[in-house]
């Protein structure tokens, strides 16, 4: 069985999360569930990253020590995670044993091997705590940090520790440009090669006499600098340094946002490669859940609450309106009324319907059992399309592409039952006619409950059995798509999986 070991960024626990982090999660969890669909051994990692000093604040505020306010998020977290369905295999929380472990030993692996890639220096810049980061002038616009502009940047000379990042330019260059390490989409990825291109600088991986996070490994006043902590995660999850790490290692897929591809795609396979550590195969960087184009923000009122947008159609409609609309791959607008488009015209009157339609015409005409009718109409050829359709884009990481495969085929679903019309077929005793349009719409709800389950992983099971079949076979149903056994099963009467929503 292939392995696929697959991860998302770790969030920092400073506050509740956003759309945006469930987009990350949500399309990382889409991922998986398709891969396991097809036979592969996933192992799906999330987790939280809880050093930086942005958390040390916001425990401060909160009156509570540290560790006391990071358990307390991780619950908050997780809780939001559980509800959107998502499927991870291990949660990794960066105050874990495992993960310190993980980080002293890397970096005393990196000093064995490469010696000359730590030294000790002394560091002046502009720091923005939002990013943890020192940043470069082309990162500053206004005396601003890009990335928060209400943040001010603060001066900071101090003596670190540093990482020779600038040794790993050239090499970082012809991982990528041979494909060996990819990072996609294409627009991320020139992006990475236009900053190699202009060379890198080296990178202070400690600050000075931190209590929040991992002591220095030989150097008591230092810290580790959180970024350099925090990617280490993903090699800890593993059991790094123990043996058997590489039973996982390397990550297949790195899921992060756009905004901390730097990190992910220049800083981390550089310090894996100082540490003689295998490079993960790829990184997808997503783009932002907007509003109406631009950035979402509280003080404008145009945050939307995660928990609003979920309670609003229930879990499955938001991680369908989140890949669809939203999209995995640029930044896309959230809006409250594209949502309840989306949701009354994909989900209520396209799958919800096809569904009860189809089913209901099977318990009035044959009593809820799938006629024994093996003919290949032109919906199961449509079928079929999708499915490969789907795939390919799937396999791509196009996870809008997949949805978009897979409602086609509802569309094309509740065409054909207006033009072929059961019930005059039924009014007219055309039987053999009836029991191939009732297989054919059977197997169409068979192949769609198991597209669909990577997007609506609670509705698509609701669905698979309710045509009668049993919960723990819809995993693993992949390879009967293209004749699905559905003879003989004995129906349900159909629930409404999609409730027109009342008016709000
Ligand atoms: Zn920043």
């Amino acid at each position: 069985m292939p392995k696929f070991y697959l991860t998302t960024a770790i969030d920092y626990s400073n506050g509740d999360p956003h759309l945006g982090h469930a987009l990350e999660k949500v399309g990382a969890d889409c991922i998986a569930r398709y891969r396991r669909l097809r036979g592969e051994d996933v192992h799906f990692l999330m987790g939280m990253d809880e050093h930086s000093q942005a958390v040390l604040q916001a425990a401060e505020e909160n009156g509570l020590d540290p560790q006391a306010w990071v358990d307390r998020m991780a619950v908050t977290f997780e809780s939001y995670w559980r509800r959107l369905e998502c499927s991870n295999d291990d949660w990794i929380r960066t105050t874990e044993p495992r993960h310190h472990r993980a980080v002293t030993a890397l970096l005393e692996q990196i000093g064995q091997r490469s010696p000359d890639d730590l030294f000790v220096g002394e560091y002046e810049g502009l720091y923005c705590f939002g990013c943890e980061e020192f940043k470069q002038p082309s990162q500053i616009v206004n005396g601003h940090c890009v990335e928060h502009p209400t943040l001010e940047l603060v001066p900071t000379k101090e003596r670190n520790h540093f990482f020779r990042l600038s040794r790993y330019a050239d090499r970082l260059l012809s991982l990528i440009r041979s494909g060996e390490f990819r990072v996609e989409p294409a627009i991320r990825r020139n992006e990475i090669v236009r900053l190699l291109e202009d060379g890198l600088q080296d990178i202070s991986v400690s600050r000075n006499r931190q209590a929040w996070g991992i002591p220095f490994p030989g150097d008591k006043e230092q810290t580790v600098y959180v970024w350099f902590d925090a990617l280490i995660n993903y090699l800890s999850a593993t059991g790094y340094p123990s043996e058997s790490y590489t039973s996982r290692w390397p990550a297949d897929l790195h899921v992060v946002g756009k905004g901390i591809t730097r990190f992910h795609c220049v800083i981390w396979p550089a310090m894996l490669l100082s540490a003689g550590v295998a490079l993960p195969r790829e990184v997808w960087a997503h783009g932002y859940v907007q509003w109406e184009g631009a950035k979402m923000s509280k003080s404008a009122g145009t945050a939307v609450s995660l928990g609003e947008a979920i309670d609003r159609h229930g879990p499955d409609a938001l991680r369908y309106f989140l890949l669809r609309e939203v999209g995995f791959e640029a930044d896309g607008n959230f809006t409250w009324d594209r949502f309840d488009e989306r949701y009354t015209a994909d989900l209520a009157d396209g799958f919800g319907n096809l569904a009860s339609r189809s089913l209901a015409m099977l318990a009035k005409f044959r009593d809820g059992k799938v006629p024994d009718s093996l003919e290949v109409t032109t919906l199961d050829q449509a079928g079929q399309s999708a499915v490969e359709a789907y795939a390919s884009a799937m396999d791509a990481l196009d996870l809008r592409g997949g949805a978009e495969a897979a409602w086609g085929l509802v569309g094309t679903a509740n065409l054909y039952i207006q033009q072929v019309a059961p019930w005059a077929l039924a009014k007219a005793g055309r039987d053999a006619e009836l029991d191939a349009a009732l297989a054919a719409l059977a197997r169409t709800l068979y192949r769609l409950a198991v597209l669909a389950s990577p997007f609506l992983p609670g509705k698509a099971l609701e669905l698979w059995q309710t045509l009668g079949l049993p919960a723990d076979g819809l995993g693993k149903a992949w390879t009967n798509l293209t004749a699905p056994p559905v003879a003989g099963l004995a129906t349900k009467k159909p629930e409404v999986l999609f409730p027109k929503p009342p008016p709000i």
